[in-house]
């Protein structure tokens, strides 16, 4: 296939280079000038999107992939499909959907769960909304760039998926935090705490698979000075959105409200570059 990428950042990069090692003919852009192995760079987003079979986006939030929807939509002929892999809002990914249609496009959201690691490695995680068509024409895009797909509805299903996993990703990582400094403060060992834990009821990925104590359970950030991973300024902006889906749609979130209030907190306190399991040190330092 004939494949435009925009946006080649940390994820874009490497999901284009995939593309491109898997045989596909890919050509991206980048407003900041950046490159991705194996992809030919054209000089604008309109230009990347041209005579395409399909056109990737991976851009930092709503507002951008709106803009670059406008400049893209045009160019693209009929029956494209237009996968967009950045995480955003549920109504900006509705209306840019609605606007693909109208111009004769498949418009595919497919936010992405597994971070930089999993966009190297190829492993991602893909939650898609849209029509039947479009995703069986996303699919093998996909299983290029990922190894699990999920169809989860309609345009704007992909990025409700997202941002409901991301809330709960948010609070169990801040029960996990802490859990562990209360541990700490009872004089309980983590290693045994672990060892309860990660086969008792209160397991979940953030404590048996991602465990923010250092030197305990598999390697994570922790081992690595908190190195992202996943960034805790990441971890926030998704539990902004949920909190903007929730007051939308008059869900009622509490425990998701005080997470992103925490989050923010962290962020603000020099948690930003840091994984947000960092919130560890940040809790065992407040007395
Ligand atoms: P990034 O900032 O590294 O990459 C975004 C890229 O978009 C940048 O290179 C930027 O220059 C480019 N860009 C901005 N405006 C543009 C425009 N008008 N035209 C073309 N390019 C433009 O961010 P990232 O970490 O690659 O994340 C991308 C998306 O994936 C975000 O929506 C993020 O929330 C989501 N995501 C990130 C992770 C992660 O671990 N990094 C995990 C899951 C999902």
């Amino acid at each position: 296939m004939k494949i435009g990428f925009i946006g080649l950042g940390n994820m874009g990069a490497p999901m284009a280079s995939n593309l491109a090692n898997a045989g596909h003919e890919v050509t991206g852009f980048d407003v900041a000038g950046t490159t991705a192995e194996g992809v030919t760079i054209a000089a604008s987003a309109s230009e990347a999107a041209t005579g395409r079979d399909a056109v990737v986006t991976m851009l930092p939030n709503g507002a951008i992939l709106r803009t670059v929807a406008a400049e893209i939509i045009p160019a693209m002929a009929a029956d494209t499909a237009f996968i967009d892999c950045s995480t955003v809002d549920v109504e900006s990914a509705r209306a840019v959907a609605e606007q693909a249609l109208e111009a004769g496009l498949l418009p595919v959201d497919a936010p992405v769960s597994g971070g930089i690691g999993g966009a190297q490695a190829g492993t991602l995680t893909f939650m898609a909304g849209g029509s039947e068509k479009a995703f069986a024409k996303a699919q093998p895009l996909f299983e290029i760039m990922g190894a699990k797909s999920v169809h989860c509805g309609e345009a704007g299903a992909g990025q409700a998926a997202k941002i409901c996993n991301n809330m709960i990703l948010g609070i169990s990582m801040l029960g996990t935090c802490e859990a562990f400094a209360l541990a700490e403060k009872l004089g309980l060992d983590w290693q045994k705490m672990f060892d309860v834990v990660s086969t008792s009821s209160g397991s979940c990925w953030s404590v048996n698979t991602y465990c923010p104590a250092p030197g305990i359970g598999p390697q994570s950030p922790a081992d690595n000075d908190y190195r992202p991973g996943f960034a805790a300024e990441l971890m926030l902006k998704d539990l902004l959105l949920s909190q903007d889906a929730a007051e939308s749609t008059g869900a009622t979130t509490p425990i998701g409200a005080r997470a992103t209030e925490l989050y923010a907190n962290f962020v603000e306190q020099g948690g930003r570059g840091r994984d947000f399991s960092a919130v560890l040190e940040m809790l065992r330092k407040k007395t």
